[in-house]
């Protein structure tokens, strides 16, 4: 009897054994897939991270509210100063197509960005051209004013900003061109050789392309495929990964509250 009772047990043990081993098996499997998952994202993170990520460039909205701040935001929502000029100002150091000397100037970090940007270009015989990089508040009034009384204000304010709300005040963006678009400002720049090695590497020496084609609701501009704005070369980059507007990436940091920057 002793013993019936023995087997009983020893039997009800190893099928407690059988039981356990199955669910191992499950964890293990599950430990390799975490695993598996980890290893991945030591090499390439999840989107989770890209965001922890973007969320430690800009840490508050100090930066992106200040006049003189390389992260300002500048759209038609938001502007700058009327007496806002920035104290940096030098003169481009690379061929030019204006003779108007104050649209040959940025601030001193986005001019040097864009001299190293430009010798990068020619070492894969680009030649790319500066047109229009810093203008002030008088003259951005003059400009919105003689485009409204050539084609009125609403159509004026699609490509030309209302005075202090030009991103080209901040001496931070440059209007880039070159010969196959005969040194003109148009869409077709995008298509060419030089504008889409500048859409591919502007990052890397810290520019945006600020309006990017089918962005026209975000950024309230139609596409500028020349229209470079710097940013430095951290949040250049992680807003070209990202694939949004500055508007969706500040949005996307919870820094502006409404990615449509038309005005109310
Ligand atoms: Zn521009």
């Amino acid at each position: 009897m002793k013993k019936w009772w023995s087997i009983i047990l020893v039997s009800m043990f190893l099928m407690s054994l059988v039981a356990c081993s199955e669910d191992d098996a499950t964890n293990e499997e599950d430990k390799t897939e975490l695993q598996e998952e980890t290893e991945e994202n030591e090499e390439e993170p999840n989107e989770d991270e890209v965001e922890d990520n973007i969320d430690s460039i800009i840490k508050d909205e100090s930066e992106i509210a200040e006049d003189a701040k390389i992260t300002a935001l500048v759209n038609k929502k938001y502007g700058l100063s009327e007496d806002y000029i920035p104290e940096d100002l030098v003169t481009v150091d690379v061929p030019t197509v204006l003779e108007n000397p104050e649209v040959k100037q940025l601030r001193e970090e986005a001019a040097k960005a864009l001299k190293e940007m430009f010798t990068e270009a020619e070492k894969s015989d680009l030649y790319l051209h500066a047109r229009s990089g810093y203008r002030s508040y008088d003259t951005q009034v003059e400009l919105f004013n003689n485009y409204a009384a050539e084609h009125g204000k609403e159509e004026a304010n699609r490509y030309s900003a209302k005075p202090g709300h030009s991103e080209h005040q901040t001496g931070l963006v440059m209007d880039v061109t070159s010969e196959s678009v005969n040194l003109e400002l148009e869409e077709a720049f995008g298509e060419t050789e030089e504008g889409i090695w500048l859409k591919e590497h502007a990052h890397e020496f810290g520019f945006i392309i600020r309006y990017p084609q089918g962005k026209e609701e975000i950024t309230g501009y139609i596409y500028e495929p020349w229209h470079i704005r710097y940013l430095g070369v951290e949040v250049a980059t992680a807003v070209y990964d990202s694939g949004l507007t500055y508007e969706e990436y500040l949005y996307e940091e919870g820094l502006i509250h409404e990615v449509n920057s038309e005005q109310e």
